[in-house]
């Protein structure tokens, strides 16, 4: 995230930034701190962005120079129409359309050339199932011809030091190469099962989710699209500490889930299911998650959830 704007873009250039949570948060913060002028637009927890919005920030502001937003906002789990931000940003303006993808490539269909994507950001921590480390991020040629007005300063992040490596086949830096060759073979894995089985298997998996959470009692968090990276829900009225269903589910059974952040700390709780994650995996966490809901008080019929999340497995096809 900090690459791109570091390189592709010059101090003092005005910026849209779409924040819609923890991670568009983020992005104001990172134009702030390298001298750009953010244009904040506020958007509510749990809900995705407007395009029209968009649309008329980049009328009332027509100097903005890059739209800068997420695919996926991993904070409350909804996914932003990164396709029709695309459209009204090139309808309306010069400005590069950067998306943080970073929980959505390899989840979700982000084609960067037919949508008119002009930087993608990914890490290998998140669908690309490997440790943290490695961060990549893909221009397209109108993103490398505005790296010729770059003037913000900036020294490891240097694209052009690393495309002067890149001619003798070296990177500028020391790179982490265990990630690298751990990456070579999750690529290989992901080119063999081919994208759209990947992005159905995600879906798959978030639809069964969704459903058990449901049957469970609970209400969805997201108002907006729900994502299939994540999956937010509200922590049941029976329930006062929302943080102890998250302790619960570590100390009994090995589980990680992931609160709410800012404002929805312990009001609202997260499941993901992106990357190294299958069917039984799922059927474990909510089966968990349905002893842990009903020993801290929320009332409900064991095995509900289960069988809802068994019964979505069960209708959606299979593809390996
Ligand atoms: C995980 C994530 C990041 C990276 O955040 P780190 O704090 O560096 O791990 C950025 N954007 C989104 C949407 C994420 O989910």
């Amino acid at each position: 995230m900090e690459a791109t704007l570091v390189n592709c873009l010059a101090q003092k250039d005005e910026v849209l930034v779409i924040d819609g949570g923890k991670f568009g948060e983020r992005w104001g913060k990172l134009a702030a701190a390298f001298g750009l002028i953010p244009h904040i637009y506020e958007v509510e927890w749990g809900k995705s962005a407007d395009p029209t919005e968009v649309e008329r920030m980049l009328k009332a502001h027509p100097q903005i120079k890059a739209v800068l937003f997420q695919a996926s906002e991993t904070s409350t789990g909804v996914f932003h129409p990164v396709k029709e931000i695309a459209e009204v940003v090139k309808k309306n303006s010069d400005a590069l359309v950067v998306v943080d993808a970073i929980t959505a490539l390899g989840v979700c269909d982000l084609p960067m050339d037919k949508w008119g994507l002009d930087a993608v950001i990914s890490g290998s921590q998140k669908a690309f199932m490997l440790p943290p480390g490695l961060a990549f991020l893909a221009l397209s040629p109108k993103a490398q011809e505005a790296r010729k007005r770059s003037n913000i300063p900036h020294f490891y992040y240097s694209l052009k030091a690393e495309d002067k490596a890149a001619l003798n086949g070296e990177t500028a830096w020391t790179p982490a190469v265990s990630l690298i060759c751990g990456l070579d073979l999750v690529l290989k894995n992901m080119q063999t099962a081919g994208l759209p089985a990947i992005f159905s298997y995600h879906h798959r998996l978030a639809e069964a989710t969704r459903k058990g959470l449901i049957g469970m009692g609970l209400e969805l968090f997201a108002k907006g699209c729900p994502g299939d990276s994540v999956t937010s829900v509200w922590v049941p009225s029976a329930i006062p500490e929302g943080k102890k269903i998250i302790s619960s589910m570590r100390d009994d059974f090995g589980i990680t889930i992931a609160g709410g952040q800012d404002q929805y700390k312990g009001k609202i709780f997260r499941v993901a299911h992106l990357g190294w994650f299958d069917e039984l995996d799922m059927i474990s966490v909510l089966g968990a998650l349905e002893i842990t809901l009903k020993k801290l008080g929320h009332p409900l019929e064991l095995g509900k959830g289960v069988g809802q999340a068994a019964q979505s497995f069960l209708e959606s096809k299979h593809h390996g």
